[in-house]
């Protein structure tokens, strides 16, 4: 049987180091990181992570401060606020709630965030320091599973990982920070031909498709390691809604370690979201 990797164990253990960490910084500075979060409109499932992101920031000791727009407002307005955040000195991280509504260019709103503060690490600046080894800060779920992959693996030199999905929320920064540990590394997408026999060639499999089920067991090489990024809401004919990964986790008794879906890849997403916003509130303090 597969090793379990208890993502949710291990975000656990995350947020009391980062909670020390918050103390740490406070006793030094006299005031705590501050965590700004933006929700535009009522998108149910934006409310979730919202709700949640905040109510981890204050497990953790982290200000949180919410601003919660109607989604009617102008990108004009929305930026407005993105700007007087940049030079709040009391926010060290901002986080922008995605989808954001039609009228609004994301792309415009996210460029627009101080790289520094930039704690979902989707700035083009953070994106060139990633992709060039240099630093910044790492998007919170590629971060996330790597930390899920050192838990199993001493050494990744040489290693064949495959990636699957080529988002730039998940798949490509975890394929860059792949590349940094010198695996050879393999991206697949939706038209990439022949998925299966692409996996089969995996030591470390990522899979970030949105696609339930989709890797199976007899796409995993013996003695893998498997980390299912994907959830999707499944309803059952009965009307219950249950969350499904993108692989067949029960198919993985050859697999060497894989995380399971809910309680692996989730967790360590908020767990590094609040990582993120300490580590940029301490290097605001050493430049400012
Ligand atoms: P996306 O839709 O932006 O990208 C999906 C990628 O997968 C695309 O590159 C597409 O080409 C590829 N793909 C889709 N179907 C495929 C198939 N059948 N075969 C091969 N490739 C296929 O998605 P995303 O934002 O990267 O998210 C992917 C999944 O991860 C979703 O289920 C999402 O909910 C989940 N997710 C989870 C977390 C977390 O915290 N656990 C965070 C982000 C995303």
């Amino acid at each position: 049987m597969a090793a379990l990797i208890d993502g949710k164990a291990m975000a656990n253990a995350m947020a009391e180091r980062t909670a020390a960490d918050v103390a740490a910084f406070a006793a030094v500075r006299g005031f705590v990181p501050g965590l700004a979060v933006v929700l535009v409109g009522n998108d149910p499932a934006s409310e979730v992570y919202v709700r949640r992101k905040v109510s981890q920031c204050r497990r953790v000791g982290i200000a949180s401060m919410e601003h919660r727009l109607d989604d009617s407002i102008s990108e004009t307005e929305l930026l407005a606020l993105v700007a007087a955040l940049n030079t709040d000195p009391r926010v060290h991280g901002i986080l922008v709630q995605l989808p954001l509504p039609p009228q609004i260019d994301a792309g415009r709103v996210l460029d627009a965030i101080d790289p520094g503060k930039d704690v979902d690490g989707f700035h083009p600046v953070n994106v060139g320091r990633l992709s060039t080894g240099t630093g910044g800060l790492v998007p919170c779920t590629p971060l996330g599973c790597m930390m899920l992959l050192d838990s199993v693996i001493d050494e990744y030199r040489g290693l064949n990982a495959v990636v699957v999905g080529k988002s730039n929320i998940v798949g490509k920064p975890v394929a860059m920070l792949l590349l940094e540990r010198e695996c050879t590394v393999t991206v697949t997408h939706i038209a990439t031909r022949d998925l299966a026999e692409v996996v089969r060639t995996a030591d470390i499999l990522v899979v970030a498709a949105g696609a339930p089920r989709l890797v199976r067991g007899d796409w995993v090489k013996p003695g893998a390691v498997v980390i299912d990024v994907g959830i999707t809401r499944v309803t059952e004919p009965e009307g219950t809604v249950r969350l499904v990964g993108d692989v067949a986790f029960d198919e993985l008794g050859h697999a060497h370690a894989a995380t399971p879906v809910p309680g692996g890849v989730g967790p360590m997403t908020i767990a590094c979201l609040l990582a993120n916003t300490v580590r940029a509130a301490e290097a605001a303090g050493r430049h400012g």
